[in-house]
């Protein structure tokens, strides 16, 4: 993949712009995970992901911009799920909810949680963790069957995801990890309320990745 030349800066407590690695091997992720890399023919990362996956290994939030083929689906799923695989599954009660995601991606559309669920598919290979998609304009049945197995990572459309928590299929009590991708499109196709009840009440630590490189505000309780 040609990557192009991508500006950085990067602004925040802990944040160094220092001694940026270039291959996976050197960012301290799981055997597992660089095993699947491997097989999916990624050694080098690419801008994105030299710069954002550290950051989020060293459990930092992080807003990016970075375009669609970019590589950031895996900037932000290959560290998330080396914690996940480190620290195992959370010890809390879930009350019988057939569904209780640990970490949730927000996406506007049918075609990027595909897209999103394919990749996360391969970095999983053989890891013992699930992923699920969930969105709208399809019949609820074929989604109700796989929330019903479980999901560690759920990738969902905010409209699909409310139906599924007011019925009771889905907790978000178990959210450690809430991705934003996306994050102006879902604010532009009129889902802000929906992105407000649950970034506001779900997810310790936060990633945020606009679509386009604008301006847009999004207010989060902290
Ligand atoms: P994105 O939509 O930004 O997640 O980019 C996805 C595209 O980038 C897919 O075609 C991936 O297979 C590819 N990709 C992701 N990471 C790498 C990498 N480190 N080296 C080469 N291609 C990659």
């Amino acid at each position: 993949m040609d990557s192009g030349t991508l500006f950085v800066s990067l602004n925040g407590n802990k944040i160094e712009n220092t001694n940026i690695k270039e291959n996976f091997k050197e960012v301290g992720l799981h055997e597992m995970l660089l095993n699947n890399l491997n097989k999916m023919n990624f050694e080098k990362m690419t801008p994105i992901q030299k710069n954002v996956i550290p950051i989020i290994t060293e459990g930092n939030d992080v807003m990016a911009c970075s375009q669609t083929g970019s590589g950031k689906t895996i900037a932000f799923l290959s560290p998330i799920v080396n914690k996940m695989l480190n620290e195992g599954p959370p010890n809390i009660n879930l009350e019988n909810f057939p569904s209780a995601p640990v970490a949730l991606i927000l996406i506007p559309t049918r075609e990027l949680a595909e897209q999103i669920y394919k990749e996360g598919r391969k970095l999983l290979h053989q890891t013992g963790v699930h992923i699920t998609k969930i969105y709208g304009g399809v019949p609820h049945d074929s989604q109700i069957r796989e929330l019903r197995e479980g999901t560690d990572i759920l990738v969902a459309t905010p409209g699909r995801l409310i139906d599924f928590l007011n019925s009771k299929l889905i907790t978000l009590k178990a959210v450690k990890y809430l991705i934003l991708d996306e994050a102006d499109r879902i604010l532009d196709l009129g889902f802000s309320d929906q992105l407000n009840t649950i970034t506001l009440n779900y997810g310790k630590f936060l990633l945020i990745f606009p679509y386009i490189n604008k301006k847009f505000i999004i207010k989060i309780k902290i």
